[in-house]
């Protein structure tokens, strides 16, 4: 999972006070909050893209039923069906896919549709769907998914299967509270109107495959639904992560603003056995990212690169890369390089750099952990699952300062 783009600062250059923030101790509050009023019941369907359309799309189903932006309904058949559908930048056009025979024609360029055993483009279809038509390029498939359903798709794509439940359920508050704190921003909404979906099915939202939300994932939400994490009555964007290292940051550390949930001290992430890791990379390779990014410069060309201050737990917060021809310097948040290089490259900000004994024309880093490092830590919850605590100590270890709702 990563944050929106909007709080990944970029360039500063060096001399601007790019502060390491420290992590306060903040007594975890115990008090018994009762459950939000959520305007959104379990079967509210969320939006999720699920990825870019044929240019003719084949559709298949049984019971399916089509309709056009107004509600009115374009097909509704019974029994097997399958059709072909194309879009023209006006219309979308729906026909039999053997005989080739009109079936309907709609304007605009969405069309809503529903029914058993789909397959749109060959892909099992899980949940009722939206496809948005484009003038240019593919169109987009977006699944509309009641949202415990997509909670269980969530927590189903981000752990193994075989994790204690108790991670899998504070796993599913976080990522519900995750979900609803941005469904209830009014620009989060204002997006979705645009666009035609809240949340990207990636790590850029939250991962979400229909087709890994298997029992223990829809047992955990099911067992915690409705529970999420608050401050002041208001549910908070809960981040989660892979593997903290040792010790988590707050959003405001990591990407300079956010929630502020806490920090905690992990022992157990090192049961990951790919706690530790190193990467070798060239200079070309990195000045060729952050520029591809247009974090630098085209006519910058990469003469070394140091981290210039650190989190309390020790994160790279802010990077200077220097210019060999000029010789001036640029610093890069730690977020922002590892966005250019790849959040699965770069797995953490959590590293030592150095010169590359392979290669001396890079550098090489060593690190820990995976994820940027705040909220629930998914390889410390789970060691803290198998000595024996349950989902709500595990939600206060990670977000101190935050209250859990009741059922
Ligand atoms: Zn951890």
């Amino acid at each position: 999972m990563r944050i929106w783009g909007v709080l990944l600062a970029g360039i500063i250059f060096v001399g601007m006070t790019v502060g390491a923030v420290g992590v306060a101790a903040v007594a975890p509050n115990l008090a018994v909050v009762p459950s939000v009023p959520s305007a959104l019941s379990s079967e509210q369907a969320v939006s999720v893209r699920r990825g870019q359309l044929r240019d003719e799309v084949s559709l298949f189903g049984e019971g399916l039923q089509l309709r056009d932006p107004a509600g009115g309904v374009l097909v509704s058949g019974r029994g097997l069906v399958s059709y072909a559908l194309s879009f023209d930048g006006i219309r979308w056009t729906i026909r039999d896919k053997a005989s080739g025979r009109l079936v309907a024609v709609s304007l605009g360029r969405t069309l809503e549709g529903s029914g058993q055993m789909l397959r749109i483009d060959l892909r099992p279809q899980r949940s009722s769907f939206r496809l948005i038509g484009r003038l240019k390029g593919r169109g987009e498939l977006i699944a509309l998914v009641p949202f415990e359903q997509y909670v269980a798709g969530v927590i189903g794509s981000e752990l193994p299967k075989d994790w204690p439940l108790e991670v899998f359920k504070a796993q599913a508050v976080a990522a519900r509270s995750f979900a609803l704190a941005r469904m209830r921003s009014a620009s989060a909404q204002a997006l979705e109107k645009k666009r035609g979906w809240f949340f990207e099915g990636t790590t850029t939202d939250q991962m979400f495959d229909d087709d890994r939300s298997h029992e223990r994932a829809v047992q955990a939400a099911r067992e915690t639904a409705g529970v999420t994490m608050v401050e002041h009555g208001e549910v908070v964007s809960t981040h989660y992560h892979s593997d903290c290292g040792g010790q988590t940051d707050e959003p405001a550390t990591v990407w300079g603003g956010g929630p502020r949930f806490g920090a905690a001290r992990d022992v157990g992430c090192p049961l990951n056995p790919r706690a530790k890791w190193r990467l070798v990379r060239s200079f070309q390779e990195i000045q060729a990212a952050l520029q591809h990014k247009q974090i630098l410069p085209t006519r910058f060309q990469l003469a070394s690169l140091q981290v210039t201050s650190r989190s309390a737990a020790g994160r790279a917060l802010s990077v200077a890369v220097v210019d060999a021809v000029s010789g001036r310097s640029f610093s890069v948040t730690g977020e922002r390089l590892r966005e250019a290089l790849g959040f699965s490259t770069l797995k953490s900000t959590l590293f030592e750099v150095k010169r590359s004994a392979a290669d001396p024309t890079g550098v090489e880093f060593t690190g820990r952990g995976f994820g940027h490092g705040s909220g629930l830590c998914q390889w410390g919850a789970r060691s803290l699952a198998l000595s024996g605590k349950g989902y709500r100590e595990i939600l206060n270890h990670y977000y101190p300062r935050l209250q859990i709702t009741e059922r």
